[in-house]
């Protein structure tokens, strides 16, 4: 819904940023001068306090050695728990059903091969046509080690429309011949939000597990993994989460799984005070811990532990808040300001159904995308058609929201994209 008293004008954008009680972290994080940062959903920006604790770990090398594992500013034995009791609120889960270890691709592989127990006629896995490639790449190798042909064994859930999916289409696929469900929290192109609860509420009444990718929720959406009964979940936590590029993964392991053998063990796997007794028989730990495999990426999970203070610090409700208001802003001046100029907002409008992007819609995307880049602009393009743009509410102002719908307008009116052929680039 529009929001109270919108208007198109800079004031009113300046009103909003003077009303915004997130406003203050924007300073702690590194914005480039002269640009606009539309793209946190892809890769969130350096926190001041991320920059730190990356820094100390450095020191902590420095000045401990191997005795880094248990001393120093942030001991490197426990790091991946405690990291792990950090991230817990922002997902809805207990401080042991979460760890932080892997990368996404690494932790589906990982609860896959834990959760993926085809017997009898359950063999199939069931997903969605709209998924990020990685994810079915991964699912469609999963089901090859068991010797399925991913063609017949992984069911991928149409969309009536390309953008959207249906609760109730998702829930007439589960038959009884799927083992496993894997679906996104927010889907990556739209940003539509499924109902997880009720997702999970049907799977389990047909005694089907299911597992969610929370990439593009973690950090901007609050979620009840834990209540919701969801069994497990995973995600990155270098997008709105500003862990930094290449940074560490998350996953979930609801408690009611706890004591079940990771499929792709490790020592890293063990319960903690068994581990370094080297014996040959592993005692995983009675947590999500159990998902761990080798030593931890030290020195790529360290600026999560000065960025989730931020998280914890602003609340992860208050961020959603902003988030919708900000995301709905834009919206607003989309509607307002670019009409009849061919774009289409492909995100649902309802604050429910929405996560923490806006999905834009235009024929000549790609070339439109280069223009913004060559006015400060930074979007991301997502093939054939998307501008994805995600004011952050950490880090963006609605003032951000305003210049780059203004720059947009001028970028059509002046038809600026023509200078651009319309591809896409290597890293889009
Ligand atoms: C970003 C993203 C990934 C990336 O996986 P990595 O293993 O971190 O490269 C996977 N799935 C979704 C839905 C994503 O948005």
């Amino acid at each position: 819904m529009r929001l109270k008293n919108f208007e198109a004008t800079l004031e009113y954008a300046k009103e909003l940023d003077k009303e915004d009680s997130l406003g203050r972290y924007r300073e702690e994080f590194y914005l480039k001068p002269g640009s606009i940062y539309m793209d946190g959903n892809s890769l969130g920006l350096l926190s001041k306090r991320a920059e730190r604790t990356l820094l100390e770990s450095l020191e902590d090398w420095k000045d401990h050695g191997i005795d880094g594992w248990t001393q120093g500013n942030h001991p490197w034995f426990f790091m991946a728990e405690e990291l792990g009791k950090k991230l817990a609120p922002l997902v809805g889960g207990s401080a042991e059903e979460v760890i932080v270890t892997g990368s996404t691709t690494v932790n589906l592989h990982q609860l896959v091969s834990t959760f993926y127990k085809p017997e009898g006629m359950r063999t199939k896995i069931l997903a969605d046509e709209l998924t990020f490639p990685s994810d079915i790449y991964a699912l469609q190798s999963q089901l090859r080690i068991h010797g399925y042909d991913p063609d017949t064994h992984l069911i991928r859930v149409k969309s009536r429309d390309g953008r959207f999916l249906e609760e109730e289409d998702i829930i007439e696929a589960m038959d009884e011949t799927v083992a496993l469900i894997v679906l996104p929290t927010v889907l990556y192109r739209s940003g539509q939000i499924l109902d997880m609860k009720q997702l999970t509420d049907e799977a389990h009444r047909r005694g089907i597990l299911i597992g969610f990718d929370a990439c593009h929720s973690a950090g901007s959406v609050p979620h009840s993994f834990n209540e919701w009964g969801v069994d497990f979940a995973f995600w990155c936590n270098y997008k709105h989460l500003n862990g930094g590029p290449g940074g560490v993964g998350g996953l979930f392991v609801n408690r009611k799984h706890f004591g079940e053998s990771p499929g792709l063990a490790g020592w890293f796997s063990s319960a903690k005070e068994k581990q370094f007794d080297m014996e040959h028989s592993l005692t995983p730990a009675h947590s999500a811990g159990a998902f761990q495999i080798g030593t931890p990426h030290v020195l790529s999970v360290a600026p999560l532990i000065g960025s989730l203070e931020i998280f914890e610090e602003a609340g992860i409700e208050n961020i959603r808040l902003k988030s919708l208001k900000i995301n709905q802003y834009l919206m607003d001046l989309i509607d307002s300001e670019l009409a009849g100029m061919g774009f289409i907002i492909g995100t649902p409008r309802e604050d429910a159904r929405r996560g923490g992007h806006v999905s834009l819609e235009h024929v000549e995307a790609a070339r439109i995308c280069k223009s913004l880049k060559d006015n400060g602009i930074i979007p991301d393009f997502r093939a054939p058609n998307i501008i994805r743009l995600a004011p952050v509410a950490l880090y963006s102002s609605y003032q951000d929201v305003w210049e780059t719908v203004r720059i947009l307008k001028k970028i059509m009116t002046d038809k600026q994209y023509e200078k651009f052929i319309n591809e896409r680039e290597v890293v889009a």
